[in-house]
Order: C-alpha cells, then structure tokens, then sequence
C-alpha cells in the first residue's frame, strides 16, 4: 500500500475526555492538533449510559452526548479529528514517528498518548446482552442507580474490594464473588470488606450466566468450583471488577511503563520518558480512572506539549 507521509506539530491519539480535553487546550493554543479517534470515538463513555458526577452536568448526561459535546468542543477550534487507529510508533529522533491503520506515518513535533484502557470482561454472552440494563464495569459510575437493591460484583482485587464498599453504601446487599479462596486485594481494602454488614463474600465462586428477563438483570447464576454446587442469586445489578487494561501495547520498548502496561509519568506532569511525548488519561492512570481526572491530565498534557514547542522554538531562534 502506498506509504503517505505527513508533518504535524502536535498529535493525540484517543478521543476520550483525556484526548478531547487535550485537543481543546492545544486547539486553543495554535498548535493545529490532529486527533485519531481510535477504535471507539468517544472511548470508554460511549459504552456507559448516564454521567451524573462529571461538573457542569447539574442533571446529569448520557455517556456518548456527553463525548459529542467534547468532540464539538475540541472542533469548534480547529481540531483536525480523523477516524484511525495508530499501529505502531518510532520515538528514536527528534521528530516522532506514528504509523496510522498502517499504512499512513504521520512526523509529529509532539505527541499526547491519550489511548485509555479497556476494561476487562468476563466473557459472557449474557454479560454483552445485559450490558447498561444492570451490567457495568463501573461501580462509581452506576452503582447509585441500583440504590436499596441487592446487587453482585466479580472480582477480587483493590478495585473489587474498593468498589464492593462504595456499592454497600448504597445498595441493600451486595455479594462479591471470589473465585479462589481469598482475596488479591490489600489487607487494609480487605479488612474494610469483612468488616461491613451488609456485604457477603462467596469463595471459589465462579459465574456461570448473568439471568434476566429479557430486558434487565434478575440474578446471577453461580457455581463452587470446590463442591460443583450450582446457585442462583437475586440481584439487579451486576459488576464487573477484575481489572483494566491500559491500551499501551504500541508504545512497548519506547515508553516507560509499569508491568501491568500502564504508562509512567514524571510525578505532577504529563511528561514520558521521551521528551515531547506526553501522556495522560486512563493509559496512565490505574487509581482514579474518572472522566473528570483523564480531563484533568489530558489539559497538563497539552499545556506541557505547548511549553515543549515555545522552549524548542526559542533555542532555534538563538
Ligand atoms: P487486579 O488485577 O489487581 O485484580 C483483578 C481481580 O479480578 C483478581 O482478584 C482476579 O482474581 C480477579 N479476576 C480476574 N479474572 C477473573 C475472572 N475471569 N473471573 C473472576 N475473577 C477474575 O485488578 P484491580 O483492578 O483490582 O487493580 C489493578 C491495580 O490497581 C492493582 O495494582 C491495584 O492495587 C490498583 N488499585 C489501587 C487502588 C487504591 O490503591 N485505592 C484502587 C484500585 C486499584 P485472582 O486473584 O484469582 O487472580
């Protein structure tokens, strides 16, 4: 295929609120930024339904307006938005290197990796069909819409423990399903969870199917994989808490990152190991993963890549 070749001062990949949010700053800077949109324009938040705890949104809006108003956000002052996936990158030089749906290399000045990470599933047909009508991957996002109810929540890390806590505050039961013996999660997380009430911890749970009527969640059905025994348990929401994943793969052996793939930043800043490659959102974030923080680091990046470029322009010019 023929290989096209293009210079730009500033590139995002990703268009999550972290990419959105840098595009608007570095738009607004005349840096010209071209935004690849990734797989999923809009990222994680096109696949939740209502955001009632991003500001701004007194009553509260649906996952995918929400990023169509940070896509017209960022357009509005000249954000070159193109639908494309980047495939592979070359950060050796001073200029950078990324090789677009793998056929177009676009030299970039800067570089803001805004890729996010995708939550991970457990697979389930009936996990995709009940998907935003009592599944989530999200406690914190959706937990409140299951409030007085006796919901479920796989997993057994800091995340599941963090967010079986968070979920018992306002749910009537919540059942954590453990499918080993004991937790991963920290002994402090985990004391919390023994030690509330309303919480019952099943071990060597595993799910078999997510039940429901066709419309919502109405249980799920479980099975001990020690004794076989088969269960069902009413619940009307259903978590999914086993873990992200950063989507990081194309930067491995160029960017520094820890060992489950997420990116490491110099602490307070946006900044990589390569200069004028800046980081930020969820792709370096495993501890908050909100919209409002991915915002928060995608305008550090962009302002960070805005510095990078003035500093680069007034060595040249002495
Ligand atoms: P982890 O990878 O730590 O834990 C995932 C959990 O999900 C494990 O208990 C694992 O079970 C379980 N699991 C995986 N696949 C399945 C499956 N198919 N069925 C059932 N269970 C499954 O992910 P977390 O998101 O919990 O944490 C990620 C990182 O972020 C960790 O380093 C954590 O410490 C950190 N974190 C820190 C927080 C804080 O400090 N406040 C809050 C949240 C996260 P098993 O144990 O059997 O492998």
């Amino acid at each position: 295929m023929l290989q096209e070749t293009e210079h730009v001062q500033c590139l995002i990949i990703g268009s999550g609120p972290a990419g959105y949010t840098a595009a608007i700053y570095a738009a607004r800077a005349d840096l010209k930024p071209v935004l690849y949109t990734g797989i999923v324009p809009g990222g994680q938040l096109t696949q939740t339904t209502e955001v009632e705890n991003f500001p701004g949104y007194p009553g509260g809006i649906m996952g995918p307006e929400m990023m169509e108003d940070f896509r017209k956000q960022a357009e509005r002052f000249g954000t070159d938005i193109r639908f494309g996936y980047a495939t592979s990158v070359d950060f050796s030089g001073p200029l950078h290197k990324v090789v677009i749906d793998e056929h177009k290399t676009i030299i970039a000045d800067t570089v803001i990796v805004a890729t996010g990470a995708s939550a991970k599933w457990l697979g389930l047909e009936s996990e995709q069909k009940y998907n935003g009508f009592g599944v989530s991957a999200c406690a914190v996002c959706d937990g409140f819409f299951f409030k007085g109810q006796d919901v479920a929540i796989v997993g057994a890390g800091d995340t599941a423990a963090e967010e079986a806590t968070y979920l018992a505050k306002l749910c009537r039961k919540v059942h954590v399903l453990v499918r080993r013996d004991e937790f991963r999660a920290s002994k402090a997380m985990q004391a919390r969870v023994l030690d509330t009430a309303n919480i019952e911890i099943h071990y060597n749970t595993e799910t078999k199917e997510i039940v429901g009527d066709g419309q919502n969640v109405t249980g799920v059905h479980v099975v001990n994989n020690k004794t076989g025994e088969e269960k069902t348990i009413p619940v009307t929401g259903f978590f999914v808490a086993i873990g992200h994943k950063p989507n990081t793969d194309i930067f491995k052996g160029w960017l520094d990152m820890d060992e489950t793939g997420y990116l490491i930043t110099k602490p307070g800043t946006a900044q990589t190991n390569i200069e004028g490659v800046f980081a930020c959102g969820d792709a370096q974030d495993k501890i908050y993963r909100q919209a409002v923080t991915a915002a928060g680091t995608g305008c550090m990046a962009a302002l960070e890549a805005e510095r990078y470029l003035a500093e680069k322009e007034y060595e040249t010019a002495h």
